[in-house]
């Protein structure tokens, strides 16, 4: 059987590498890689790093581009690929418009849906935007739900998603993260491993959501520019991600900052060991998110709501909003009261075992008639 995973941008990459990794593994498929390329540079950069080299490339990234022009040159780029070799799965991965658009695109040639990372629900239409109703439309139109967790599984439920067709996985971000951070990868910034190897503390931030575009992340910028002035032995650092949007509000305010170090979007490996060397994260990624707590990080989340309740729950993880105010007094907070900082590294992770992508291709072992599944997550 022929699985083709789609996949366009950083995120998705670096959660459905595991899920190629085996489908390319397995015996009983074969596994056809597409990419559509919304993200470009942050894309391939993982690729790169899991060793995935697709057969497809849609190449679909414009300057400036709409999520209209995203969803309709996948869809047609898609079409043709479809129209000519169609496989006889399409698995896409979480919320983004390359998701969606692989999700419609297949279902409008009869091709089954396989949605991973199925059933995150913020619960308001509008935020996170468009990811909210990117995931509700791909569930309508998905033959097997894999979830990451039961919570997103129940999510499924109440909407009337048949419960044979879901299965819980746990999240392949960790089975991504385990993977990478035993590499204890170098930097090759020379600045970054002086920072890694100093022993002095650091704020890892990365801020990127549309919906904390404009005003708020001008925001962002001021409260870092505070929280740099007043914590001189702390050292930000600041992966800027590749939208010129984010960079244009967020960096004009700490220009200049002695202890702020902006990189461009770190590789994957130098990512995750920052975050391993990182003292507190501060982030509005919904990544992140879950990769943090699974290396005992406190994560301030720069959002007013969550999709992810699993690490707030847990304790983990705090939503904060983009408040200045509140931004400079909660990372203050962490930096210097040691019972609050511990309470919140001390929670566990409850995002995944590092078995994920081994659930899901049971899962679709079963969905085939060659194989079972094994036991949820
Ligand atoms: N990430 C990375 N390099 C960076 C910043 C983030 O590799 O400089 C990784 C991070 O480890 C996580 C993913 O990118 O797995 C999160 O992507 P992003 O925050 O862009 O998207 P989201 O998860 O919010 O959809």
């Amino acid at each position: 059987f022929t699985i083709m995973p789609i996949y366009g941008t950083r995120p998705e990459a670096i959660k459905m590498a595991p899920i190629v990794k085996v489908l390319q593994d397995s015996p009983d498929f074969e596994c056809v890689v597409t990419v559509t390329g919304q993200h470009r540079e942050m894309l391939d950069q993982v690729n790169e790093i899991f060793g995935i080299t697709p057969d497809h490339d849609l190449n679909i990234i414009q300057p400036r581009q709409t999520l209209n022009g995203v969803l309709t040159r996948t869809v047609e780029g898609l079409d043709k690929i479809f129209a000519e070799t169609p496989p006889d799965a399409v698995v896409v991965q979480g919320d983004t418009t390359t998701s969606t658009a692989g999700a419609i695109a297949a279902f409008y040639r009869g091709i089954p849906v396989i949605h991973a990372e199925a059933g995150l629900r913020s619960f308001d239409l509008f935020s996170p935007f468009p990811e909210e109703a990117n995931r509700k439309i791909t569930s309508q139109i998905t033959s097997l739900h894999l979830a990451p967790t039961s919570t997103s599984k129940e999510n499924l439920l109440r909407e009337a998603i048949a419960e044979q067709d879901v299965v819980v996985t746990g999240n392949t971000v960790i089975d991504a993260l385990l993977h990478t951070v035993e590499q204890q990868l170098p930097f090759t910034d020379p600045q970054l491993e002086e920072i890694a190897s100093s022993g002095k503390r650091v704020l890892l931030v990365t801020t990127h959501r549309r919906e904390n575009q404009g005003e708020a992340m001008r925001g962002v910028g001021r409260a870092l520019a505070r929280i740099a002035d007043a914590e001189p032995d702390l050292t930000i650092v600041l992966p800027a991600h590749r939208n010129p949007v984010v960079r244009e509000a967020v960096l004009p305010a700490i220009e200049g900052k002695p202890n702020v170090v902006v990189t461009e979007p770190l590789a994957y490996g130098e990512f995750t060991r920052m975050l391993s060397v990182a003292h507190v994260v501060l982030t509005d990624s919904g990544g992140v998110q879950e990769e943090a707590p699974s290396l005992g990080k406190p994560v301030l989340v720069m959002r007013e709501n969550t999709e992810r309740p699993e690490a707030v729950t847990a304790g983990t993880v705090k939503l904060i909003g983009t408040d200045e105010e509140r931004i400079v007094t909660e990372v203050d907070r962490l930096l210097n009261d040691d019972a609050a900082y511990r309470e919140m590294a001390n929670a566990v992770n409850p995002y995944g075992d590092g078995r994920a992508a081994e659930r899901s291709l049971a899962a679709i072992a079963e969905m085939f008639g060659v194989g079972e599944r094994i036991a949820d997550f």
